[in-house]
């Protein structure tokens, strides 16, 4: 369990925040794992994946071309029953992504779930989202000549 420095462990997000984070090595083994398969048998999943965006439309791609926007992102990563986080987080990884990729799982693992797997999807991705906004509005208030009043 990895602890928080701004999150009490009996607060609404400390209850609800994945517990578990498992740190894959590699993009392969992390999605092996979500797969249930052999690290060599992930390129030849099939199919594919479905999610839905912010603002709930949805989107579709094959798997292929999914595992390529992960390699792009640097990270990737899934939930499991709501409170074991699984990520890849290379070392290149953008942060912006990084950052994306924790608050959208946190987002999964917190309450309330949704029935419909892309209204799911729409509320995780609300989560990074606004991370990522917080982030990148953290990073120019802490420029040291940000504007005061
Ligand atoms: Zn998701």
């Amino acid at each position: 369990m990895i602890n928080l420095r701004h999150v009490a462990k009996n607060s609404w997000l400390g209850r609800h925040i994945p517990k578990t984070i498992v740190r894959y090595g590699t993009l392969r083994g992390c999605m092996a794992a979500y797969f249930g398969c052999r690290k060599s048998q992930v390129r030849k999943q099939r199919g594919f994946w479905t999610w839905a965006d912010a603002t709930g439309r949805r989107h579709r791609c094959s798997a292929a071309k999914a595992i390529n926007e992960a390699v792009k992102d640097g990270c990737w990563g899934w939930l499991e029953d709501k409170k074991k986080a699984h990520v890849w987080i290379s070392t290149r990884a953008r942060p912006a992504a990084v950052v994306y990729l924790l608050a959208h799982e946190i987002g999964h693992a917190c309450p309330p779930h949704k029935r419909d797997s892309a209204h799911e999807e729409t509320k995780a991705c609300r989560y990074g989202m606004v991370a990522v906004a917080a982030a990148d509005l953290a990073r120019v208030f802490l420029k040291p000549k940000a504007r005061r009043r």
